[in-house]
């Protein structure tokens, strides 16, 4: 048996392939498959559990149907983080907590979508701590809905061209954020997302820490079972 991870699928309204292929893949992909994280940046962004589009409402039906089968765990990335216990519970996933660690095939592991290890974006960082106070979240959440979808336009906006502007390195990981988290988690194995930089990294000791892929252009998804990790790749299916 084997555990499959998946994160920065970034689905959206504008991007029914990628749509396709993550609902191909909940229906083919799963073959011995005994859990299944879905580590944060499921959606490009959301405003809120109460604005359903049509789309995610096939999401949370088609997560659903895998939870009848295997559990479903889901770890809010910077896009989603405000998907709540309602969108979880149509879709019938645990909602786990930023950092969450488990045991994975005896391997002490440490799971989360990654953007707190971007610890030089310093901008982002601020904003990240100003977000996760209770009241902003209360404030934000009782919003009318059009005033949400405005931020949420702001916001893709904003970090679009603000990206562009930002060096390279300040995107990816820190590593001293990588060490710092190991040590006082106690785990030999990290798995984020964020980067959109999939690969296995070999760190001192014997500890891995392991990138999964962004679904822009093929999905991508990391296999792990007790003979280790693996990335996979699945390529766009032409209609
Ligand atoms: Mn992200």
């Amino acid at each position: 048996m084997r555990t499959a991870f998946v994160g920065d699928l970034h689905l959206s309204a504008d991007r029914p392939d990628i749509t396709q292929a993550f609902l191909q893949f909940l229906k083919q992909g799963l073959d011995n498959v005994e859990a299944l994280y879905i580590i944060g940046d499921l959606f490009e962004v959301w405003m809120g559990d109460d604005i359903a589009e049509t789309y995610t409402a096939d999401i949370a039906n088609a997560i659903n149907q895998v939870s009848q089968h295997i559990p479903v765990f889901f770890t809010q990335g910077n896009r989603d983080f405000m998907v709540g216990k309602a969108f979880c519970r149509n879709a019938g996933m645990t909602l786990l907590p930023d950092v969450y660690k488990t045991n994975l095939y005896d391997n002490s592991t440490v799971i989360l979508h990654g953007d707190s290890l971007c610890t030089l974006d310093i901008g982002y960082q601020r904003f990240r701590r100003f977000r996760s106070l209770a009241i902003v979240r209360w404030i934000y959440s009782h919003l009318p809905k059009q005033t949400r979808l405005n931020i949420a336009a702001k916001i893709r906006q904003k970090s679009q061209t603000g990206n562009q502007q930002k060096h390279y390195e300040i995107m990816d990981v820190e590593p001293s954020a990588v060490q710092r988290l190991l040590a006082e988690t106690g785990c030999d194995l990290m798995i984020h997302g964020h980067t959109h930089r999939p690969n296995i990294h070999l760190l001192a000791q014997g500890k891995k820490r392991v990138v999964v892929g962004d679904w822009y252009t093929q999905g991508s998804v990391l296999m792990v079972d007790k003979s280790g990790c693996e990335l996979v790749q699945l390529p766009f299916v032409e209609n």
